[in-house]
Parts: C-alpha cells; sequence; structure tokens
C-alpha cells in the first residue's frame, strides 16, 4: 500500500472510483430507471452541471494521488456522453492509474465503438443483460430493446479485447429467475464472466421490496442443480463478486450477494455522480459537491484536503445495517452515481 493511501473510519483504504459520465439512459429498467418516474417530463442533468472531460479527469488524478487504481465508468449510459472515447483517453493518461472499466448496457456499443474505446486505453467491458428470453429481456429494459443486439455487444466487447467481458444480471423473482439457468448455459465455456446480482434497494424510484430479490442462496442452489461449483478465491481484496467456478473446467460464475451477504467491511469504493457529487456508499442519502470547488478555483490541494476530510470520517455500511427504517430513506438513485 502506498504511503499517500488514504484510510477511513474503519480502516478501508480508498481504492477505486465510480464515476458516472451521464444520468440518462437508454433503457428504463423498471428496477432502476421507470417509465413512470423517468418519463417524459423527468428533468435531467443539465449540459452546464455536468462535469466536463477537463473536470472529470482533473479529480481523477486528485483520487489517484490518494491512492485510487482503478476507474469504472458508469452512468445512466455512459456511451450515451458525446465523444466518450476522448475522456477515456483523458483518463488513460493519468500515472498511476492501472485500470479504466465499464458498464454499459451496450445498445451503442458498436465493433468501431468498442474498437475505439480500446485503442483509447479502456481496459475491460461489463455488459448488463438480464435474460436471453427476448420478451423477458424486452419487458424488463421497457423499450423493447432486443437480447439479441446485446449479445452482438458482447461479441464486439470481445473483438475489440475489452476482456475479460463480464455479464451482470440483476435476478428479480418472478421477472427474470426462471432464466438463471438459460443464462449460465450460455456463457459457459465462452470465457466471458457471468454474475448474478441480487435485487438491491438502491434509490426510491423502483419499489424495492425483500421478498423480490433472489438471494445468493438460491441462485447457487438453481445453479447447483445443474452444475457442480467451487467456490474459488477472491482475485483481490474487496472484489464484490464471490467467484464459483465450474468443476468441469467451463468457467467461473460470481455472485454479487450486496443485500445478503454484505460486503462494507471491505469496500474501497468512491463513487462520482455526473454532476460532481461525491458518495462514500452505493446507497448514500447525500453527496458531498466537488463541482463546486472544482468551479471556484480551488486548488488541487484543496480539494485533495476535502476528499480526505470526507474520507477519512466515512463509516458507511449500509447494507451491514439495512433494515425497514432504512429502507425508506431517500437514497440517491442508480441512475445518478452508476453501479
Ligand atoms: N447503463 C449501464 C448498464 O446498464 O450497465 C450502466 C449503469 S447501470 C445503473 C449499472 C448496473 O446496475 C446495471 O447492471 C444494472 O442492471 C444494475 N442495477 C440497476 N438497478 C439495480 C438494482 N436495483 N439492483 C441491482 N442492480 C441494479
Amino acid at each position: 500500500m502506498t504511503d499517500n493511501t488514504i484510510l477511513d473510519s474503519l480502516q478501508r483504504p480508498m481504492r477505486d472510483l465510480r464515476i458516472s459520465v451521464t444520468d440518462r439512459c437508454t433503457f428504463r429498467c423498471t428496477y432502476c430507471m421507470p417509465k413512470e418516474v423517468f418519463g417524459r417530463d423527468y428533468v435531467f442533468l443539465s449540459r452546464e452541471s455536468l462535469m466536463s472531460f477537463e473536470e472529470i479527469t482533473r479529480l481523477t488524478r486528485i483520487f489517484v494521488g490518494l491512492g485510487v487504481r482503478k476507474v469504472r465508468l458508469t452512468g445512466g449510459e455512459p456511451t450515451l456522453r458525446r465523444d466518450f472515447e476522448k475522456l477515456v483517453e483523458m483518463l488513460a493518461g493519468i500515472e498511476g492509474l492501472e485500470d479504466i472499466a465499464m458498464t454499459t448496457n451496450g445498445s451503442l456499443l458498436t465493433l468501431e465503438r468498442a474498437k475505439a474505446l480500446k485503442a483509447a486505453g479502456l481496459s475491460r467491458a461489463t455488459l448488463s443483460l438480464d435474460s436471453l428470453n427476448e420478451e423477458t429481456f424486452q419487458s424488463m429494459n421497457d423499450v423493447g430493446f432486443p437480447a439479441a443486439k446485446v449479445l452482438e455487444a458482447i461479441a464486439n466487447a470481445e473483438a475489440a479485447g475489452l476482456t475479460p467481458v463480464k455479464i451482470d444480471m440483476v435476478v428479480k423473482r418472478g421477472v427474470n429467475d426462471h432464466d438463471i439457468i438459460d443464462m449460465a448455459r450460455h456463457f459457459r465455456a465462452t470465457g466471458h464472466i457471468l454474475r448474478f446480482i441480487e435485487y438491491m434497494d438502491v434509490g426510491t424510484t423502483n419499489g424495492w421490496r425483500m421478498e423480490d430479490m433472489v438471494s445468493a442462496k438460491e441462485i447457487l442452489e438453481i445453479l447447483r442443480q445443474e452444475w457442480a461449483l467451487e467456490p474459488a478465491d477472491p482475485n483481490y481484496f474487496g472484489e464484490v463478486a464471490e467467484r464459483y467456478r465450474y468443476v468441469d473446467g467451463q468457467g467461473e460464475v460470481g455472485i454479487i450477494a450486496s443485500v445478503t451477504r454484505a460486503f462494507c467491511g471491505a469496500c474501497t469504493r468512491a463513487r462520482l455522480s455526473a454532476d460532481g457529487e461525491l458518495y462514500t456508499c452505493l446507497f448514500g442519502v447525500k453527496g458531498h459537491d466537488l463541482r463546486k470547488l472544482l468551479r471556484d478555483g480551488s486548488t488541487d490541494e484543496q480539494i485533495a484536503d476535502a476528499v480526505r476530510a470526507i474520507w477519512g470520517v466515512r463509516a458507511d455500511r449500509y447494507s451491514e445495517i439495512r433494515s425497514e427504517d432504512s429502507i425508506g430513506l431517500q437514497k440517491v438513485e442508480m441512475s445518478k452515481i452508476g453501479g
């Protein structure tokens, strides 16, 4: 660990930075940006309120100076941001930053785009895909976007070398839990890593209910009816997915159990919203306005001091202390701070 790494009040280092580059999305996934809320009248962030690429790069450099080694670009849908490749290129020039990844729904990831992103310095891509069944998937994204097109985007990411490609599937009871086996069968032996995500109570608009969440335990039981799986060690400290290897050597799957097996104790993630608010937890209620500092003439050192102070008192462990009371909090939307 380098000397400049900052620790929070629970001794957790700041290692990862998730940056939302836009709050807009091409999908209206019912569990994330339900149409009833994010409809025609919804007011998205204005152009001026979004951080510019220069501002994002400056902040990232400051965060790297405080111990961050990995950046994940997300949203909303990150590829919606115009000249997104340019941002990747600017970030790739930051010394000490080891890894730049992206989470995308794939709707705009042509082969040309994937190659341009790779050339700009993107290392890896995670694509979200909740089902291979067209009816299920299209009703979940709620804009009728075909699963077949996301499969093309996955192939594009692979062809461009944005590997290992990870595929994230949010499992919602009665909606797509019957697709767990199909998804696993499809991605086994492809080299891609399928990860099942417990449906989480992020934000306030998705009407989350505990009974809609399919637990890691249940997901594993379903998989084990079909294949023998053995636990694998985490790749690094703080890895969010629990890894399981197919005993027959056909690859691995991951399970992100942020509801039933909270991993707050190893959470090294800071999150920036597209308008420059720093959140120290995915389930945060209040952000810290860094854009103001970027725009009021503060020096890098002053901004670094502000971040140090915020991280230094960080005590968030929402998932570990989730309760009936906390579920109703006015938490920030996933579309604002990304996954
Ligand atoms: N638009 C991009 C995408 O779809 O990958 C990036 C942003 S999206 C908010 C990031 C991830 O969060 C997606 O995989 C999405 O399925 C997941 N997500 C959104 N709401 C969720 C929830 N309530 N519980 C679990 N995962 C969720």
